[in-house]
């Protein structure tokens, strides 16, 4: 049965929907802007261990810089259970690869690099020199945002300055973050590599009052302080992104791509359950109550049964519990401030009122 991918040619940035088919012997792909290509099985390579909920990368002999990128659960797991080589990881050909690489001299980093990055990717982006995650950050930032406009005013930034100052109140070693808030038709937040990050209109909008964008603030910066898209950096693109590191240049497909970047953006569980840990902390340090956060989660899940369908090139984005999963679970955890602690509005009545229309 043919399923829908995506595809990148390697060429340009450009990310194309395919249908795909298998027969055991080759991979068919075609779309409406990609002709008609055939990939045999035993040319193919898988660019990361197959996993489960993650999109599955492949790319091919033929043509390496291309990428197919296959997120059916079902057809990843035909395809990989015929052939052990795409289990990706330590297939035998990928060790004769690597040890090819070791007679290099210099290759030898590489080998390190791929061992390093298949095995430790929270550690490698812990490592990461600030300068390569903010320009990396920047990168990311500009690709995601796709030429929307980003919202400010004089009021709106001061506030949104304030409720920043507010979360830091009692985590003076909150990780530097760099906070706009973009006009995209998607109810969103993001956080990306370098500590930017990234609030939809229509989240702001959305939000019935400000503890609710503190909440989802204090969250996304749980992110930032994990490094999660830095690990995630790290565990999609593999040995590039370290390269890049060294070279000045950027990473491969996912960088440039707004699917390719939602599906970086897409966290495991533990990692949005490490972020929730540290928007409960933060939020209860600075007094600001969870409960905003609650209540914003809450109306979330009902309006995402009533959702229109974003159509267009954020529709890979999808709404935040597209890229925050774990939902319910995750709103039962929320608790309100312990006894003893009187809350603090994180913004005044002015302030909110000018955070809400910073958009105009
Ligand atoms: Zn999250």
């Amino acid at each position: 049965m043919a399923v829908s991918a995506q595809y990148f040619d390697g060429q340009s940035a450009k990310n194309q929907t395919v249908s795909v088919l298998e027969d055991g012997t080759n991979l068919r792909f075609s779309g409406d802007e990609t002709p008609s290509t055939v990939w045999t099985i035993s040319g193919l390579h898988a660019v990361d261990p197959p996993s489960p909920g993650q999109p599955y990368r492949l790319t091919h002999d033929d043509k390496p810089g291309a990428r197919l990128i296959i997120r059916d659960g079902n057809f990843i797991a035909t395809l990989v259970s015929r052939s052990s080589h795409l289990k990706g990881g330590y297939s035998k050909s990928d060790l004769s690869h690597i040890f090819g690489w070791v007679l290099g001299g210099l290759a030898v980093v590489a080998a390190l690099g791929y061992i390093t990055v298949a095995l430790l990717p929270d550690r490698v982006a812990h490592m990461m020199p600030e300068s390569w995650r903010n320009r990396v950050g920047k990168q990311m930032e500009t690709s995601l945002v796709d030429n929307a406009r980003a919202c400010h005013s004089p009021a709106g930034d001061a506030a949104l300055g304030s409720m920043i100052g507010a979360l830091a109140e009692g985590t003076p070693e909150l990780p530097p973050i760099s906070v706009h808030v973009y006009d995209i038709p998607i109810l969103n937040a993001f956080a990306v590599s370098g500590g930017n990050i990234i609030l939809t209109r229509q989240l702001v909008e959305t939000a019935d009052a400000p503890d609710e964008v503190a909440g989802v603030l204090a969250h996304e910066i749980g992110h930032v302080f994990h490094r999660h898209p830095e690990a995630q950096l790290v565990r999609m693109e593999g040995v590039q992104i370290l390269a890049s590191v060294f070279t000045g240049s950027s990473g491969g497909d996912t960088l440039t791509s707004i699917a390719g970047l939602a599906a970086l953006l897409q966290y495991s569980r533990k990692a949005e359950n490490e972020a929730d840990a540290y928007a409960r902390e933060t939020l209860t340090r600075a007094s600001i109550d969870p409960i905003g956060l609650k209540h914003f989660f809450e109306k979330i899940v009902k309006l995402e049964g009533e959702s229109k369908k974003v159509s267009g090139s954020f529709a890979a984005l999808g709404n935040l519990f597209a890229t925050h999963p774990g939902t319910e679970e995750r709103i039962k955890e929320i608790t309100p401030l312990p006894a003893g602690i009187t809350a603090k509005p994180s913004l005044s009545d002015e302030q909110w009122k000018a955070l809400k229309s910073i958009c105009g």
